[in-house]
């Protein structure tokens, strides 16, 4: 079997892996990423919702036109029996784009500072000697070739295929979501500057649906779900929920495509000797929105800024790689535990109680404190930053009320059942 070298090998050309490799080799390390498909971005799934401010954060805005294909000024959040609560800023906070073009993009960066691409190359094992791995097996067709490394960036995504051979923890399987994304054509009456979330038992279990105008009477329609079938979630969404069908009883379905999400918030551990792991293998993922480009990219440049560190002091032992860790923390940690209580919050609130505090942030004019809630990725911090205004702390208590008085009751009937 034939053996070549690199510094350090990523598998995966996600957003998350190129931007590992883009990060390390613009410092001049040899960097090497492979990618099990024929094609970079191919085959999408993701609605490729983004905030603007996380792309500024990243270096990446502006983005060529040609990749962004809507930019929006808010949201439109139904509830379940489509009572609605309109958030909406002066200029734009957040962009739709072609998820295929963007890892492009991201993939054309790292090229352009010497990255080296290998596309149709799965990457089928690691190489581990004592506990350290050293490189990868790569598979190309019919043929296997031994790749060497002093470092191993997984970015495989969420299958978690290789993260497993290092014996580390995958995500929280129960918090795990199952995804649609439809690409429609034909949507009628499109408020094309706003994203619209539609909330409900009877449409995302779980989770939430959305609407994303693209252009021309286009738009992306997904949901995720804890239950139940996603394709006839979906089908219910278009066909039955009172504002979603009226757009897109007509519409026609032009690709679609299923995939998981994970809102259990990160790994527990990320790292082990010559070995990181970035991105949605390890779920760092907003737990609220099941955004994971903005979070998967800053862990992928904390990555590149570590083990660059690794890289200079020859030392890729788990005892240094931890700071990949730490540092991950630092930065996201708080807003992560913060989204994370949401999210189980929201998943206890039954339909009614979620429609009542939809009612309610409208009747009391919410939309006015949320007005610096424009970071749609750091939550924690955005809300501290709107508790000034006297209707946040209203609204909030409302909605702590709710999830208590509806747990109070859930609580009781598990008791009841226990005691017969
Ligand atoms: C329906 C849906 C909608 C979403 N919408 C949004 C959104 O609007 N905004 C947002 O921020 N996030 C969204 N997400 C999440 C987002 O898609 C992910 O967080 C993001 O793609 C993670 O990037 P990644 O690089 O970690 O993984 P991926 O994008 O999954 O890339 C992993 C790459 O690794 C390759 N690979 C896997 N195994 C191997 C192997 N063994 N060898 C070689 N290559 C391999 C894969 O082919 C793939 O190209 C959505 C997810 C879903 C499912």
């Amino acid at each position: 079997m034939h053996e070549t070298f690199s510094d350090v090998i990523v598998v995966g050309a996600g957003p998350c892996g190129s931007f590992t490799a883009f990060n390390l080799a613009k410092l001049g390390f040899d960097v090497s990423v492979f990618e099990e498909h024929a094609e970079i971005g191919i085959p999408s799934h993701c609605a490729g919702h983004l905030s603007i401010k996380s792309l500024k954060l990243l270096g990446l805005h502006p983005l060529p036109f040609e990749i962004v294909e809507n930019v929006f000024y808010g949201a439109i959040f139904h509830s379940p029996s489509d009572r609605i609560f309109e958030v909406r800023f002066s200029s734009p906070v957040t962009c739709v784009v072609n998820r295929i073009l963007f890892d492009k993009y991201i993939a054309e960066k790292a090229e352009k500072v010497g990255t080296r691409y290998f596309l149709n190359s799965m990457v089928k094992s690691l190489i581990v000697k004592n506990g350290v791995v050293k490189g990868a097996i790569i598979k190309r067709g019919k043929t296997e070739e031994k790749f060497s490394a002093k470092v191993v960036v997984d970015a495989e995504g969420i299958s978690s295929r290789i993260l497993r051979q290092v014996s580390l923890s995958t995500f929280n399987h129960q918090m795990l979501v199952k995804a649609v994304q439809a690409e429609v054509k034909n949507v009628k009456d499109l408020e094309v500057d706003m994203v619209e979330v539609f909330f409900g038992r009877e449409y995302a279990p779980g989770f939430y649906a959305w609407l994303i105008p693209t252009q021309d009477e286009k738009a992306k329609v997904g949901l995720a779900t804890t239950s139940g079938n996603p394709r006839e979630l979906l089908q219910r969404l278009m066909l039955k929920q009172p504002t979603a069908s009226q757009k897109l009883r007509g519409a026609k379905i032009s690709r679609i495509s299923f995939h998981s999400i994970s809102l259990g918030g990160p790994i527990p551990q990320a790292f082990s000797d010559g070995f990181l792991a970035v991105g949605d293998v390890a779920s760092q993922v907003k737990p609220t929105t099941g955004g994971g480009v903005f979070f998967g990219m800053t862990c992928a440049r904390i990555a590149a800024e570590i083990v660059s560190e690794a890289l200079y002091k020859n030392d890729f032992s788990s005892d240094f790689l931890c700071k990949y860790q730490r540092r991950c923390n630092d930065i996201l940690g708080s807003d992560i535990k913060f989204m994370l209580r949401i999210r189980k919050m929201l998943d206890a609130l039954p339909d009614d109680k979620l429609d009542d505090t939809i009612n309610f942030c409208a009747k009391i004019s919410l939309n006015k404190a949320l007005q610096k809630f424009e970071d749609t990725d750091f939550q924690g911090r955005s809300l501290i930053r709107t508790l000034w205004n006297p209707r946040m702390p209203i609204a909030l208590s409302y909605f702590l009320l709710s999830y208590l008085f509806a747990n109070r009751k859930i609580c009781r009937r598990q008791l009841n059942r226990k005691d017969c």
